[in-house]
């Protein structure tokens, strides 16, 4: 076979600059997806198409579920709707004993049809139409409250519904993470989470069944989680002591970091996010240390979502030009834009070559096909001189893409998952014209 031409290139060699981690590693191609050639599934689904390995969906899981059940006694997954809906990857995260966590009235609807209980839906956000709260009052769903005129509307609800009402608050707080998330739910510092909780239990109308927080999201510091923990069981022993009630769970939220690398990181997320033990420790340490009675701890609910599913997503692509920009730098036009990859926007997306044909790397600006100037996944890469059609795949994607992609110039690819067996099926089709066109109507007079 006649070997591919590589043209010359003149580079700086850079030898001998080593972080304390070592050398910078040269990219070893991915030419599979658990066992599935990349070649094979661009074949058969097209390119660009995003694949789901759910192995790595369920292994995640139960390693992060381990890390908590060794260290505290009573501990609830919920998976995060907002974070990857897809009903496949909700189903998986069901199946291994996830409860749902959404934040809309369609997610809660999503949630019901993936055959969720309602008692088991943790309904959060700062937006809940009077439909929705009805609706979760009637199905015993968890009604985390996010401010008071929430509050008074759930109150008002209590009055004509025939069940009492279940709510936790959203308590927001310093956990020297800055800036700090205090636009969701009640601050604690300030004293209006402890008054939402006193008007709650003297109205005598509604279940105070848990507290709850999220205090950000990609948290490098497990100790802010150590804070927050220590402040709600605060909390939750100053409502036993006044009220004599206990709290059935303590909510922590979700917010661990993925192994993702943030743009701007001296070092790779592999190597600086915190491992699932490191939470469990900080939050598992909090809880045991605090005055709640032994007898009756509660529930450690989380609600991790990035964290989880990360890992277990990659986007498949294909490049369609190489280009020297007008400073001779080289730049690639490839068919993955920000329409898919939303999360390009805060991280350094690691990108390897689907084939290891050669050694030969140069400072590369990979461009999306999208004709927008911002269309750029990765501004530069040390990355091997790919060609006209040669195929790559973006590692850890899983988390906040495939809700957050826009249907913008381009139709949105389809969905793969790969079975714990290594059979591929197809979890969502790409979109076509129709897809779009859909929900259009043309005035008569247009027509
Ligand atoms: C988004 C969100 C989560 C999941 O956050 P991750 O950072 O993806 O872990 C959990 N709880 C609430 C309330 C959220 O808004």
């Amino acid at each position: 076979m006649k070997l591919p031409f590589e043209r010359p290139l003149i580079k700086k060699i850079e030898a001998g600059i080593p972080s304390k981690f070592g050398m910078k590693p040269t990219l070893k191609p991915i030419d599979n997806i658990d066992g599935v050639p990349v070649s094979d599934l661009i074949e058969k689904y097209g390119s660009p198409l995003y694949v789901l390995s759910e192995q790595t969906i369920r292994e995640t899981y139960r390693e992060a579920k381990q890390a908590f059940e060794t260290r505290y006694p009573k501990v609830q997954f919920a998976w995060s709707y907002k974070t990857n809906y897809l009903n496949a990857v909700c189903k998986i995260f069901h199946q291994e004993g996830s409860w749902a966590e959404v934040v809309s009235g369609m997610e809660y609807d999503k949630a019901l049809q993936n055959g969720v209980k309602g008692s088991q839906i943790i309904f959060n956000g700062p937006s809940k139409s009077r439909e929705d709260l009805v609706k979760a009052i009637d199905n015993d769903s968890l009604i985390h409250i996010d401010h008071f005129d929430e509050l008074f509307l759930v109150l008002e609800l209590a009055q004509t519904s025939a069940k009492k009402p279940k709510v936790a608050i959203r308590v927001n707080m310093d956990t020297g993470i800055y800036p700090k998330w205090d636009r969701f739910g009640f601050n604690y510092e300030n004293g209006e989470a402890w008054e939402a909780l006193n008007r709650i239990m003297l109205s005598g109308k509604l279940e105070l069944v848990g507290l709850h927080t999220h205090i950000g999201t990609y948290i490098m510091t497990p100790d802010a989680y150590r804070v927050a923990a220590t402040k709600l069981a605060d909390l939750a022993y100053n409502v036993e002591r006044k009220f004599k009630h206990n709290v059935r769970y303590i909510d922590m939220g979700g917010g661990f970091a993925s192994k993702n690398t943030l743009k701007g990181a001296y070092h790779t997320g592999i190597d600086t996010s915190p491992t699932f033990e490191e939470y469990a420790e900080a939050i598992s340490g909090a809880l045991i240390s605090s005055n709640l009675n032994p007898d009756q701890l509660p529930v450690l609910i989380l609600e991790t979502g990035r964290a989880l599913i990360d890992d277990a997503g990659y986007i498949l692509g294909t490049v369609i030009a190489n280009k020297r920009l007008s400073d001779g730098r080289r730049s690639l036009i490839v068919d993955v834009g920000v329409n898919l990859l939303f999360t390009s926007f805060w991280y350094e997306h690691e990108i390897y070559p689907a084939k290891g044909e050669t050694q030969f790397t140069e400072d590369t600006t990979i461009y999306g096909p999208l004709c927008m100037n911002i269309d750029v996944i990765r501004a530069a890469i040390d990355f091997p001189v790919l060609k006209q059609g040669d195929q790559f795949v973006i590692k850890r994607v899983g988390a906040y893409n495939t809700t957050q992609w826009m249907q913008f110039i381009h139709n949105r690819p389809a969905i793969v998952l790969i079975d714990e067996n290594g059979e591929s099926h197809i979890v969502r089709e790409h979109e076509t014209l129709d897809t779009l066109l859909e929900n259009e109507r043309l005035p008569e007079h247009l027509k």
